[in-house]
């Protein structure tokens, strides 16, 4: 595909625009400047360098970005910052959407894509894609809780009690959990019924990928990176 062609297909501007980034050196190859916007590139595995960042071309990007509190998960944030800002233009260009969300004041993984059956198949409750968070609570965590955790928490508004798949105390008011329902302040509303309340919270996985394992790269809060087929 012309170099052109590829930089439109990953959201760098029209191809007027990208035909100028190449020719105003902004693009480089195997660190080398860029200097024919028309020239062909075989598109799989194609990457470049634009502004300090490499890129890699694909059909279909993945993305995992630690998010930072204060940030909401919204195109169209009403009191705080939109998560799409720590997104780089490229991505955002590409209409890149997150794979559910996250409260604005829940830290920790985020998934975001522009591929809809991959947003579905990680979002749909018929899949039970686990999640797993870790939170501080404002009260001592007590054994009853997490037996109740573990045994099912009636909610308001759900037909039928919701259990965690895993439930343990890692510390005197730190609660991990493991859950494969998506639902509004899920978390947060499991702890309440269990007779505690949710101070912070931290989502350090989905379904495979964690945070802390090694799976993914070791990010700071604002940090991102393209996740790999071997992630997927
Ligand atoms: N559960 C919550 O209560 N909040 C989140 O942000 C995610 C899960």
């Amino acid at each position: 595909m012309q170099l052109d062609r590829i930089l439109q297909s990953q959201g760098f501007g029209s191809r007027k625009e990208c035909r100028k980034l190449v020719r105003d050196g902004e693009v480089k190859i195997g660190g080398v400047v860029a200097t024919d916007p028309f020239a062909e590139y075989e598109e799989q595995g194609f990457q470049f360098e634009i502004a300090e960042w490499e890129w890699e071309y694909s059909e279909k990007v993945y993305v995992a970005l630690y998010k930072p509190a204060g940030y909401e998960c919204s195109h169209k944030p009403k009191h705080n910052e939109s998560i799409y800002h720590l997104l780089p233009d490229p991505l955002v260009a590409r209409d890149v959407q997150s794979v559910g969300r996250l409260d604005v004041d829940t830290t920790g993984l985020l998934l975001f894509s522009d591929d809809g059956q991959f947003i579905h198949a990680i979002s749909s409750a018929k899949r039970q894609v686990t999640k797993s968070y870790r939170a501080i609570t404002n009260q001592p965590v007590r054994d009853e809780e997490i037996a109740q955790l573990l045994a099912g928490v009636q909610l308001i508004d759900e037909p039928e009690p919701v259990a965690a798949l895993e439930a343990r105390k890692v510390g005197e008011k730190q609660i991990e959990l493991v859950i494969d329902h998506g639902k509004y302040h899920l978390v947060k509303r499991m702890i309440a019924a269990a007779g505690n309340h949710v101070d912070k919270l931290h989502r350090y996985g989905v379904g495979g990928l964690s945070m802390e394992d090694g799976t993914l790269p070791e990010m700071e809060p604002e940090d991102w990176c393209y996740l790999r087929p071997k992630h997927l």
